[in-house]
């Protein structure tokens, strides 16, 4: 069977987590499964170069340690601020009630590096958008993200023209 196939059986839908109202796309059993998480590393992987895999606390640092290791990369870590211990860039952006800050190291980047972010799920877009930002005002150039799955309806994609989203599965 085909992968995205292998993907949406071992994802499980939550009702009301984390809020009521909300449908939460829990990717535990797919992690579970070595077959179908190692394939799903390979694909985010790809193939072409890149110099470093950016993943996004805390879901997206389980997928993008594997793919950083698997393209030969590096693995930097895009935190939720105050997680960083050293000097940081940081960017906000708006949730549905209220806001939310992330940060990367000042000197995560070499100048012109070539990086692929990395996240498990690509719901509103806003986190995937500031991420993008926080990379290239670090001084690296963001040649893809790199989703598990993209829930279409919230119109993410939108957010992030000029970035080429590669989601394994989208519904
Ligand atoms: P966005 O900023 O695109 O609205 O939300 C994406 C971020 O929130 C990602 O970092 C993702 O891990 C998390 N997220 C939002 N909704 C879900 C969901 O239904 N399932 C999972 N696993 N993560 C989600």
């Amino acid at each position: 069977r085909d992968l995205s196939t292998l993907i949406l059986d071992r994802i499980r839908d939550v009702p009301d987590y984390p809020k009521p109202g909300v449908l939460f796309k829990d990717i535990s059993p797919l992690l579970a499964d070595h077959e179908v998480f190692a394939a799903v590393v390979d694909a985010l992987a790809g193939s072409e170069p890149v110099d470093k895999i950016v993943g996004i606390e805390a879901r997206g640092f389980i997928l993008a340690a594997p793919v950083a290791y698997r393209a030969g990369a590096g693995f930097v870590p895009v935190r939720k601020k105050g997680k960083l211990p050293s000097e940081t860039l940081e960017e906000s952006y708006d949730l549905e009630y209220g806001s939310a800050t992330i940060e990367v190291h000042r000197d995560a980047f070499t100048k012109g590096d070539r990086v692929l972010i990395v996240d498990d799920v690509l719901a509103t877009g806003g986190t995937a958008e500031a991420a993008v930002e926080l990379v290239r005002r670090a001084g690296a150039e963001v040649v893809g993200l790199g989703i598990l799955m993209e829930l279409a309806f919230l119109k993410g994609r939108e957010r992030l023209p000029g970035v080429d989203v590669r989601s394994l599965v989208i519904v």
